[in-house]
């Protein structure tokens, strides 16, 4: 199995791995990796895998049978090869930036509205998030994502924690994913902001809240009271 350093370290941009296997001349499994695979409404790194001076590009990141695969522009690698990586870290930071703003924004629908994520896409230039609200206008939303802002300006610290199974169902906001969740994972990762908000969740996320930026409402749509949409940009 891929040691997934993104999981503890999502500022790590460079590091050294191993080729585990090669299929089709172009989908890489190594040791360890720093490329987050697609999930969670976020897309999947990009960035290189260098051997000897050559560069193969990395275009799709991906998790298939629970392996992170890489796929890479050109054939070449071999099992064995000793690699040098890099992550497109523009691209890598945006996506922590708008996923992080993404718990702040749900964090508050869901403590003043008692609203539920049901969906989300995060973009270089916009993210949209869609979530069921009973009691919703277009102002009221607002207020939440001005909310928002004001708790950036706080700068909480977000960090990383593990939790057993049995203390993740003694958390009644956590135990309703956990039971979803498959029953041979016994420890949980669970990423915090402050001590506002916690989340079982395996993605990448900034360090601080003021990285975020300000979040800026540039659209809403109202299809129903289990389908509230909102796109938002960060500044
Ligand atoms: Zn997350």
């Amino acid at each position: 199995m891929t040691n997934a350093l993104y999981m503890d370290d999502s500022y790590l941009k460079t590091w050294n791995a191993k080729v585990v296997s090669v299929k089709d001349d172009k989908y890489i499994i190594l040791d360890k990796t720093a490329f987050y695979p697609k999930g969670g409404g976020q897309p999947g790194d990009e960035g290189f895998i260098n051997k000897d001076g050559t560069d193969f590009r990395v275009v799709y990141v991906g998790k298939f049978s629970g392996e992170i695969s890489h796929e890479v522009d050109k054939s070449g690698l071999k099992e064995g090869d000793e690699v040098s990586c890099e992550l497109d870290w523009e691209r890598r930071y945006t996506y922590m930036r708008y996923h992080t703003a993404s718990h702040l924004i749900s964090n508050i629908l869901y403590r003043r509205a008692n609203a539920k994520i049901t969906g989300n896409q995060i973009g270089m230039d916009k993210t949209r998030m869609d979530f069921s609200m009973i009691d919703y206008s277009p102002e009221k939303l607002r207020a939440y994502v001005d909310e928002a802002n004001r708790i950036i300006d706080q700068d909480l610290p977000i960090t990383i924690g593990y939790m057993s199974r049995e203390g993740a169902l003694q958390k009644p906001e956590l135990a309703r994913l956990a039971m979803g969740l498959p029953k041979d994972i016994k420890e949980f990762r669970i990423v915090r902001i402050g001590d506002i908000d916690e989340q079982i969740d395996g993605g990448t996320h900034i360090s601080h809240l003021k990285e975020i930026g300000k979040i800026e409402v540039i659209k809403t749509v109202n299809k129903g009271k289990n389908n509230r949409r909102m796109y938002f940009i960060l500044k």
